[in-house]
């Protein structure tokens, strides 16, 4: 199900060995820890193709430490993912969320983001998992119509392309920061809603919604995590210990009939 990354190319891609390629002789390597970097020459020559290697251990950090398992658990039942899924999440960061859903119900996982040092470290710890680097800004590097559930877990979204790669009777799960995350360390954000459904009304509709917040006591490390995985510099002088709001908008999408 996977597709050549090259421009206007888009054919199927086979797998060789430790190598991918596509009937144009386009070819891509499998990475040591399992993952095949999709990206074009241009996109890995950005300055910073998506998340850095600080900013995905802190969010590990942050994770391992168990403050986000009640919106892991919200995300789990809204998803209510079976076996028979066949599941992308675009934008897995380092894997956190598919992983564990892979852990918990044995099901066909794939995710995709931009960032090498993301996935690198998700295929590492997940490798029942598939992972690929790619810009799905531009193009998710699947056949269509290729998945039954779709997660966009506080990530950038393309809801052409996730249109395009969803069956019919699929669903997509969209998790947004509310506007309350980390109030305590950045104020009141803006609320989301509304806008995403707008965004994603030529294709998809609102089937349910709910949020997912919990509190955290959190030690001056953990903060400094929460601000190196948000990009916030860390003034002169260590972070101090605080209690930090973490809340989701959780929003499940399914195709609308128009098209
Ligand atoms: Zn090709």
């Amino acid at each position: 199900m996977l597709l050549c990354s090259v421009r206007g190319c888009h054919l199927p891609l086979i797998r060789e060995d430790r190598r991918l390629h596509c009937p144009r002789g386009h070819s891509f390597d499998v990475a040591r820890s399992g993952y095949v970097n999709l990206l074009q020459p241009q996109e890995r020559r950005s300055k910073q193709p998506g998340d850095s290697t600080d900013a995905v251990l802190a969010r590990r950090r942050l994770h391992d430490c168990g403050v986000t398992g009640p919106l892991f658990e919200a995300i789990a039942r809204m998803a209510d993912v079976s076996t028979s899924d066949i599941v992308l999440d675009a934008g897995c960061g380092d894997g956190f969320y598919l992983g564990n859903l892979v852990c918990r119900t044995n099901f066909a996982a794939h995710g995709v983001d931009i960032s090498t040092p993301a996935v690198d470290a998700a295929a590492r710890r997940y490798p029942e998992c598939e992972w690929i680097v790619a810009n799905a800004d531009r193009f998710l590097p699947y056949a269509g119509a290729s998945f039954s559930l779709l997660l966009s877990i506080t990530a950038r979204m393309n809801g052409s392309e996730f249109r395009r790669v969803l069956a019919p009777g699929g669903r997509l799960l969209v998790a947004l920061p509310a506007p309350d995350d980390l109030i305590e360390l950045r104020g009141v954000g803006r609320d989301r809603v509304d806008r995403t459904v707008a965004t994603f009304a030529p294709g998809f509709k609102l089937a349910d919604r709910r949020r997912a917040t919990t509190t955290a006591d959190l030690d001056a490390a953990a903060v400094s995590d929460v601000l190196l995985s948000i990009y916030r510099p860390i003034r002169s002088g260590s972070p101090q210990a605080m209690r930090v709001t973490f809340s989701l908008d959780l929003l499940l999408f399914v195709p609308s009939n128009s098209e």
